[in-house]
């Protein structure tokens, strides 16, 4: 919690609710867009906590608590279970919205993942948001503002929150706690998502994968192993795009060993890193690059999910061999 404040708290975007909100200035709806679903969603949560909490934000005393722990009366958040705010609960916001607020003075409606809201149902809540109710404050969250309605936005002040750097996120990730060596690949494999590399981060399963992968890698030198190696990596099923783009992180990363072998991300996998830059070209490995690339999307596309790895696998043993170095 700790950190999270100190890395909420440090971003222009909470700067810029922290003035208007200090000053007494409130708009009646923010659309609020990031890159990060996880960080976007406490980020909404501290903009809420911070509107209601009578010291203006110190997110430690009773209200900002209670916005925390989701006890809040006044304080509303959509989706209530499932991913995607559903017809009912905008029908609820629209009777509730006018209902005057119990504890404090103002109401916070704070309306996650509203990119996966139908153009109907963002039709149904602009109604609201051109006529706001008094004391009420809607928060937006979107990570893809390309699908908010241009009237959404138009009655909404749009902030956006900072991206996190690669050093930023390692930071938020050590100081909770998490080794130097995990944080390396949480933070790599979120690209400047913290809340979502805290998930990898605190799942060992991530990790034990990431491991097969690199072992599957590093063991792939002819075509007798080919076998082997798809098995391995068809075996992972539904997460087989997340072992798609671990390889793309090791192969891009044996890259970047080509270029400059301090600039490596991932410092705590260098001999294996090493161990495979001994296995290929550089120009193997912008065509393996390549290759995941394409693999990537045609699993998106609901191809067959061995037809598709076999077909990789066999792609980067003959791109391996005719780029030799
Ligand atoms: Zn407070």
């Amino acid at each position: 919690m700790e950190q999270l404040t100190r890395l909420v708290t440090g971003t222009k975007a909470f700067e810029s609710l922290w003035k208007q909100f200090s000053a007494d200035r409130f708009a009646h709806a923010y659309l609020i867009t990031g890159n990060d679903p996880e960080y976007l969603k406490e980020f909404l949560l501290y903009a809420g906590a911070m509107a209601l909490c009578p010291k203006g934000g110190c997110f430690s005393c009773v209200v900002c608590n209670k916005v925390f722990a989701g006890e809040h009366v006044d304080v509303h958040v959509y989706p209530k279970t499932k991913d995607k705010i559903l017809l009912a609960d905008i029908s609820e916001i629209l009777d509730d919205c006018y209902v005057k607020p119990f504890e404090g003075d103002r109401k916070i409606y704070v309306l996650n993942n509203c990119d996966t809201l139908s153009p109907l149902l963002q039709n149904k809540l602009l109604k609201t948001l051109e006529e706001p109710p008094e004391n009420t404050i809607f928060f937006l969250g979107a990570t893809n503002e390309s699908t908010i309605l241009a009237t959404v936005k138009s009655r909404c002040q749009q902030v956006r929150l900072d991206d996190t750097s690669f050093e930023e996120v390692m930071k938020y990730l050590t100081s909770s706690g998490i080794s130097e060596a995990d944080a390396e690949i949480a933070a790599c494999f979120a690209d400047g998502r913290p809340l979502t590399a805290e998930k990898y981060a605190t799942d060992r399963s991530f990790y034990k994968i990431f491991d097969e992968v690199t072992e599957t890698v590093k063991s792939l030198s002819s075509s007798k192993d080919a076998l082997k190696a798809s098995a391995k990596l068809s075996s992972y099923g539904a997460g087989t795009q997340t072992v798609l783009r671990m390889l793309l992180l090791l192969y891009r990363q044996t890259l970047a060993a080509y270029a400059d072998e301090e600039m490596l991300l991932l410092k705590h996998k260098k001999n294996d890193i090493l161990f495979i830059k001994g296995m290929y070209s550089p120009e193997a490995l912008y065509r393996v690059v390549d290759l995941l690339t394409q693999a990537k999307i045609r699993l998106d596309g609901n191809c067959n999910l061995s037809a598709v790895i076999d077909g990789l696998v066999l792609s980067i043993l003959e791109v391996k061999y005719s780029c030799r170095r």
